[in-house]
């Protein structure tokens, strides 16, 4: 049996980050993994630009509730579905990924939680292990599925080294140049041609 884990942002939906920066006018809440791969380093400074811009929960929500996934996505969860178990292996958090997932027909997704105070702002984050993408392949490794990753930034390298194909999905270049031992997907049709060339099946 095969599992197909999914990377979210960039693979089947926008960056967040980047749209509630385009929204609210922060340059600074452009920065993603791509910019700083340091993940804890990168929402330290998120969170920090929140509380000085006085931003809640609710101010990301109202921008998120406004966005839709990527054209094509979700046909393309569909296919997947179809042919694998699939899980989204994501280091967003549950209350940014809600809307979307209503959207995609609420797929299983594994990601982080935030902490939210009294008035709405967010406090805290709650990473649920140290490098969980690629700890879940390990673990569905252990439940014996064989597993097909695909991503499309920096803290998607792990997943698709520890899977049995990785596959990179409208990768920047610097990501191409870093890992060229990854074959790359720039649309959903390929992406579904390079997952029927890593099945063991005949899809
Ligand atoms: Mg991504």
């Amino acid at each position: 049996m095969e599992i197909a884990c999914l990377d979210l942002e960039g693979v089947l939906i926008p960056e967040v980050w980047i749209n509630f920066a385009d929204r609210t006018g922060i340059e600074a809440l452009k920065a993603t993994t791509r910019d700083i791969p340091d993940y804890d380093q990168l929402m330290t400074q998120r969170l920090a630009i929140l509380r000085e811009n006085g931003l809640g929960l609710g101010d990301i929500q109202t921008v998120i509730d406004g966005m839709d996934p990527l054209p094509g996505a979700s046909d393309a969860l569909d296919w997947l579905r179809e042919r694998f178990q699939v899980v989204i292996l994501s280091d967003t958090f549950y209350e940014f990924a809600e809307p979307f997932m209503r959207k995609l027909g609420w797929p299983t997704i594994l990601c982080h939680k935030l902490q939210i105070d009294h008035a709405g702002m967010i406090t805290d984050y709650k990473i649920r292990q140290p490098d969980p993408k690629r700890a879940s392949v390990k673990a569905f490794h252990s439940l014996k599925f064989r597993t097909i990753a695909t991503g499309d930034s920096y803290n998607d390298t792990t997943m698709l080294a520890e899977a049995d194909a990785g596959i990179l999905f409208c990768p920047p270049q610097n990501v191409i140049d870093e890992f060229p031992q990854f074959p790359v997907a720039t649309s959903y049709e390929a992406l579904q041609a390079e997952f029927a060339k890593a099945s063991l099946r005949d899809l």
